[in-house]
């Protein structure tokens, strides 16, 4: 019977080399070969062994009957006025992911997704109107980085920012390998200070990801400053709490980055303001307010340029510090699950899948 052929990309680096390791003992082959199919993987990936033209022609066959480097298929990709890129990627079972590549000085941000779908159903996201569909693999959210190296020209990613679709600390399993492989320098090497992970406040999560030593980003969800205005706009909230999300917030040992949605006429009044100020200097997070982007999710409207200044002013002058995010990539709908909705149209949720791991109330 044949075994079934092992993905290298599905490992952290240093696995990979030691399944490579024993793979050449077996064969009589050199042991440096292993070292040097490794940094093929990530470091300065091939497109497949075929390509690894520095290996003789029978070990490319050998390793290809028994090892897999499954490619993400881009079906769709947009190119905004601005220079924001995005991806739409095919997965093996159907389904349909996004990066969005977001340019900036000398920076070249990538906005990776961690699930397709996603079962949060924030109420202004587009993402959540389509329901979970399941959890990425580590190939496929590493790969996405790894997909923008293999384009031509390659895209040379410089920061990586977990805002695209789904929520990743309720897909530690497959975040927590991927985040080594963003980062290992033998990997794609993404410093960690260069590396965001956002969350509406999943707390094993951020228990999880503050005890990795790494310098990763925490960025939190928080879009609204109360616990009733804050279940309206984001189920999850009945299962983490404001309360608990902000006593995380400040357990965790580095900066966090609260992010605030600024919806018209629901979360951007003065006293909204004044309020998310006391919990952000509770946590001595750094606000980013980011204006909405239509198309979400029904039933929302943005806040008026001038409103979102006199609410950054406003949280200023509790002596918070805040960045207004530019809105990028608006004309080819790069907000969170956009590009996808528009292609695919919007499937009914579906439930947790078999380890709980989407159940959120
Ligand atoms: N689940 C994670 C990461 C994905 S969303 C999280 O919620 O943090 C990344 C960010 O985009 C989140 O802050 C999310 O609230 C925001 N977002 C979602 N829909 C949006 C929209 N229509 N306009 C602007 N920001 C949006």
């Amino acid at each position: 019977m044949e075994t079934e052929r092992v993905n290298l990309l599905n490992l952290t680096v240093s696995e990979a080399e030691e399944v490579l390791r024993g793979f050449c003992a077996e064969r009589g082959l050199p042991d440096y070969r292993a070292k040097q199919v490794s940094r093929r993987l990530w470091f300065n990936p091939a497109p497949d062994f075929e390509a690894m033209t520095e290996l003789p022609k029978s070990l490319r066959t050998q390793l290809a009957d028994a090892f897999t480097l499954p490619r993400l298929s881009i079906a769709a990709r947009q190119r905004s006025s601005d220079g924001t890129e995005k991806f739409l990627f095919m997965l093996r079972d159907g389904q349909a992911i996004e990066s969005v590549a977001i340019p900036e000085n000398d920076r070249l941000t990538l906005c990776i997704s961690s699930q397709a779908g996603c079962a949060l159903q924030c109420a202004f996201c587009a993402t959540g109107a389509m329901g979970f569909q399941r959890n990425l693999d580590v190939f496929e959210i590493a790969g996405q980085v790894r997909e923008m190296r293999l384009l031509d020209p390659p895209f040379q990613v410089t920061n990586v920012v977990f805002m695209g679709m789904g929520e990743p600390l309720m897909n530690w399993r497959a975040v927590d390998p991927a985040l080594s492989l963003l980062n290992d320098p033998l990997g794609l090497g993404i410093g960690a200070r260069h590396i965001t992970v956002s969350t509406v406040g999943v707390l094993p999560g951020i228990i999880a990801l503050g005890e990795r030593p790494e310098q990763f980003r925490l960025a939190i969800s928080i879009h609204a400053p109360t616990d009733a205005l804050r279940r309206e706009l984001m189920p999850v909230n009945i299962k983490y709490p404001l309360r608990d999300v902000i006593e995380a917030a400040k357990k965790f040992d580095r900066r966090v980055t609260f992010e605030y949605v600024m919806l018209g006429g629901v979360n951007d009044a003065i006293e909204h303001a004044i309020r998310l100020a006391e919990l952000a200097r509770e946590c001595r997070a750094f606000v980013n307010l980011i204006p909405l982007h239509a198309g979400g999710a029904q039933g929302f409207v943005p806040t008026p340029a001038d409103r979102i200044r006199s609410f950054a002013h406003e949280l200023r002058s509790h002596g918070v510090e805040v960045a207004i995010r530019k809105s990028r990539g608006v004309d080819i709908a790069a907000a969170c699950g956009q590009l996808r909705v528009e292609r695919l149209g919007r499937r009914p949720p579906r439930g947790p899948d078999e380890n709980g791991h989407v159940q959120v109330a």
